[in-house]
């Protein structure tokens, strides 16, 4: 279980996020969602340990995590994303997946580089097919097609066995059936027993995906609960969902 009390984050003057409380349990997928600078990148990175926090503290199954750097995050479950994806462009497909395993399984990376051909290609393969890769396995990651880039960065998080997955915008450039099939393998995860936050500034992804949603306002929790209560809520309705027309919106609801 994620446990979030009283976050707060400040770069300078600025309240990029100003106590927050939120916790999410194993088989949970939970979305945190708002306007672009409300703050859910930088709820990422405080718990998957970029930045220091600024004030109150984060519990993975009753260990703090603040003080702790990201890799020892990640050897106690807790993987991460990027809103802009982040693979090895210089290698295939399958050797960023099968990279990541060699990491996980502590070798050095520069010495499973070069015996990397051989190794851990079965589990590698396997991820690949969990994401809908297995066609591309042989391909440069640099000339991979954005959706794709997003899909093999999901499947390095998942390299790491994560118990905690935190996806910032799994979906952020992609669009349609694409975006929508990524959202349901972000669903499918939680399913298998992990704990998944998301963020996201569009409501077409929250639908049908979350279990609980988190709306996140100029570093504040405005509201949280089921996507219908949060649709429904005065405070989220007004100061997010009434703005900006599609950006936010929720009318002409989900995706197809
Ligand atoms: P979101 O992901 O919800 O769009 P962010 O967490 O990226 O929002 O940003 C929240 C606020 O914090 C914004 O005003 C942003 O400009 C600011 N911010 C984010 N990262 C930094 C940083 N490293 N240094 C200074 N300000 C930052
Ligand atoms: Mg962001």
């Amino acid at each position: 279980m994620l446990q979030v009390r009283q976050l707060v984050k400040h770069f300078g003057g600025l309240r990029a996020v100003d106590g927050v409380s939120f916790e999410v349990g194993p088989g949970q997928c939970v979305a945190l969602i708002g306007p672009n600078g409300a703050g859910k990148s930088t709820t990422f990175a405080c718990i998957a340990g970029q930045y220091p926090l600024t004030g109150g503290d984060i519990a993975w199954n009753g260990q703090a995590l603040q003080g702790l750097s990201p890799q020892a995050r990640l050897r106690l479950g807790v993987a991460r994303t990027f809103q802009v994806a982040q693979v090895f462009e210089a290698l295939t497909v399958l050797q960023n997946v099968q990279l990541a395993i060699q990491a996980r399984l502590g070798q050095r990376a520069v010495s499973a580089f070069r015996r990397l051909d051989s190794q851990s290609r079965e589990p590698a393969l396997a991820l690949l097919e969990q994401t809908g890769l297995q066609a591309l396995a042989e391909q440069d990651a640099l000339s991979l097609p954005y959706g794709a880039k997003k899909r093999l960065e999901l499947a390095l998080a998942l390299a790491a066995r994560p118990r905690l997955l935190l996806l910032d915008e799994p979906a952020a450039g992609l669009a349609g059936p694409e975006r929508a099939e990524l959202m349901q393998l972000v669903k499918r995860l939680a399913g298998q027993g992990m704990a998944v936050l998301y963020t996201e500034h569009n409501m077409d992804a929250v639908a049908g995906v979350a279990d609980r949603v988190l709306v996140l306002i100029e570093g504040r929790l405005a509201a949280q609960g089921s996507f219908d209560e949060i649709s429904r809520d005065a405070v989220v309705r007004s100061r997010y969902l009434g703005q900006a027309g599609g950006e936010a919106g929720s009318e002409g609801g989900g995706h197809a």
